[in-house]
């Protein structure tokens, strides 16, 4: 017998069961950004891998060992986008939109890293992002956090969420400061583990970054950041902070919070839970000025975040009273050959005047039993019946699947009315 083709480890499919939650986060994040005055922008999920290989950076997680890079059939070097912010970039450089402009943009949609799969790490994951281009001052960074803590508000999971801050400073003075670290990680080459010894010569911030238990002495002694920034770094940081004890945000400062991606420089923030396990960071970003130079673009500035709808998803599973809709809100049941041709022309009717409701309407036939386990395993509210006798005298039954209530008939017009004050 032959096996039956499944996915592919860690790409996963949402179900029917699983798309009403999916539909209420992303229908909210909309309206949260759309509060803003955000505007989506829509992106190729393929890029030239030169794209990502050049802002990401070569001795990064991704670009080492995470990126689905393939040739297409020209021989060119392509890749599935582990992530947004270059493609976004790219986009709006080659359509002159960063010149002399400001724009606030999100997007929305799957990224592919080559990961070991586990809870809230996949190989196919969705992420929402959202970047901004054109604004220099720390009011920016602090409109992306307020966008953020007005969405876990809504959704109710404020309390489930922390909001960790940090300041990488410009290249400039991350280098003085790489230079002191390596020397600090040097005099400590007993304590790193295998992982970290390979980054001492790539990417030693990363090290600051490590979840070994058995490191985190050893990082937590390390030379702090912070104290490596100059004035400009500085005051950015300071206003920035100042900004969110205004708006009664809270945050840490967390000096070990250094990112993975290079393209990072003064504000950097994660929002993190302690609801899921080691995949807490639920959503990430910082400033990124440098990227669009380094792109090819005239110097400007940059800022965004992205956040991963796996792991929001999974929070919001923590949560009560996620209010979640039905995919049926009515379900009519249609027995004998009159009924059944009147039933398909009336709940056409009924879609006309009551366009919020969700009517499903029995198909494939059946006995009245049957069609009323459909309808109760519907997971409607309502039934709606309809048989010969009472489609002659004009009548419809209504019998509430939820509740003990007695069934009732009514003419089609008072099921009308009934039906639209339900929608
Ligand atoms: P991590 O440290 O967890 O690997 P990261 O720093 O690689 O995260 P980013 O590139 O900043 O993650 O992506 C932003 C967000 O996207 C993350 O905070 C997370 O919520 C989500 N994300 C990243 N990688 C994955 C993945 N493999 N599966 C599911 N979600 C992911
Ligand atoms: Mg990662």
């Amino acid at each position: 017998m032959a096996n039956n083709i499944q996915a592919i480890r860690g790409m996963h499919d949402v179900l029917p069961e699983q798309t009403p939650l999916w539909q209420y986060a992303e229908q909210q994040l909309r309206g949260v950004l759309g509060t803003y005055g955000y505007s989506e922008i829509r992106l190729p999920i393929v890029e030239k891998t030169e794209l990502f290989k050049r802002s990401i950076g070569e001795v990064t997680d991704i670009v080492e060992k995470e990126m689905y890079t393939f040739d297409d059939r020209n021989g060119d070097s392509l890749t599935l986008r582990p992530e947004g912010t270059a493609g976004c970039l790219r986009a709006c450089l080659e359509h002159g939109l960063l010149h002399n402009q400001v724009h606030r943009l999100w997007y929305y949609g799957p990224m592919y890293r080559h990961e070991r799969p586990q809870k809230g790490r996949y190989r196919q994951f969705i992420q929402l992002g959202v970047e901004t281009y054109g604004m220099e001052g720390p009011d920016i960074d602090a409109e992306l956090i307020l966008i953020m803590d007005r969405l876990w508000k809504k959704l109710g999971i404020r309390n489930k969420v922390r909001l960790q801050l940090n300041s990488l400073g410009t290249i400039a003075e991350r280098l003085v400061y790489r230079e002191t670290l390596v020397s600090y990680f040097q005099q400590n080459l007993d304590k790193l583990d295998d992982d970290s010894l390979r980054r001492l010569g790539t990417n030693p911030l990363r090290i600051l970054d490590t979840k070994n238990p058995a490191m985190q002495d050893v990082v937590a002694n390390a030379p702090e950041l912070m104290a490596f920034l100059g004035e400009d770094s500085l005051k950015h940081f300071n206003t920035l902070t100042a900004t969110l004890n205004d708006l009664e945000i809270s945050y840490e400062v967390n000096s070990r919070l250094v990112r993975g991606l290079d393209y990072y420089s003064k504000t950097v923030f994660e929002w993190v839970t302690d609801e899921l396990g080691s995949q807490g960071t639920v959503c990430a970003g910082g400033r990124y000025d440098s990227l669009i130079e380094q792109l090819g673009g005239k110097p400007n500035f940059a800022v965004g975040f992205a956040m991963g709808m796996e792991r929001l998803l999974a929070l919001l599973e923590t949560a009560d009273n996620v209010p979640v809709a039905r995919s049926v809100d009515v379900y009519m049941i249609r027995v004998g050959e009159i009924a059944e041709r009147e039933g398909l022309r009336f709940a056409e009717t009924i879609r006309n005047v009551a366009p919020g409701l969700k009517l499903q309407v029995n198909c494939g036939g059946g006995s009245f039993k049957s069609q009323f386990k459909k309808a109760d395993k519907s997971g409607a509210e309502y039934a709606l019946i309809l048989g010969d006798d009472e489609v002659s005298r004009g009548e419809v039954s209504i019998k509430s699947l939820r509740d003990g209530q007695e069934q009732q008939t009514l003419s089609q017009a008072q099921t009308i009315k009934f039906l639209q004050g339900l929608a």
